[in-house]
């Protein structure tokens, strides 16, 4: 089913997480991002902020060039494999923002993810991830204005990432199976 272009099968694989996953997040503006996510209530580090499960939440997984094709860019979609995207789905997750710096990480399985705090957050505070946590594409091309001292200005691949920033994602945990995957495959190349 991976490669069926047919629009109206496409819209019936919409994964249906479920509300109560969203008590404590709202959408609001931000100041330099349009919108983004934000908790209501504090978070302490190592907990998770926001959870989604569904047993049919990669069902929507497509190759880049047929999200291209619906209309979608890089910003909107979500990397989920060397070529399987998820495009925007509904939920408030949705309009999660990257960051440079950021307070969350993603641990992603089979049926969604958790958003885990990386540090003590704040009611009120944005949350937010580094997308190169989940991208390993050619198609680099998502500005970034996070305002952190440490911003990139591009968001590119997790491979371009400065080899500290890599090993402190990857001891969190909070980077893509596919690209831990390649990484290793490529660490025990001789
Ligand atoms: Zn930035």
């Amino acid at each position: 089913m991976l490669h069926n272009s047919n629009p109206q099968t496409f819209l019936e694989h919409k994964p249906q997480a479920k509300i109560g996953q969203y008590n404590y997040v709202y959408v609001a503006p931000t100041s330099s991002c349009g919108l983004g996510l934000f908790t209501v209530r504090a978070l302490k580090a190592g907990s998770i902020a926001l959870q989604v499960c569904d047993r049919r939440y990669f069902a929507a997984a497509r190759p880049y060039a047929q999200l291209r094709l619906y209309g979608y860019t890089h910003a909107d979609i979500f990397q989920v494999g060397s070529d399987l995207f998820l495009p925007p789905y509904g939920g408030l997750d949705d309009f999660t923002n990257h960051s440079c710096e950021p307070n969350c990480g993603l641990r992603a399985g089979p049926t969604g993810f958790n958003m885990i705090a990386l540090r003590d957050i704040a009611a009120g505070e944005e949350l937010t991830y580094d997308y190169s946590t989940h991208q390993e594409h050619p198609q680099e091309d998502m500005l970034c204005q996070c305002g952190a001292p440490t911003c990139r200005g591009v968001v590119r691949s997790f491979s371009t990432l400065p080899q500290a920033l890599r090993h402190r994602y990857l001891e969190l945990g909070v980077v893509a199976a596919f690209i831990v995957e390649s990484e290793e495959r490529a660490s025990s190349t001789p």
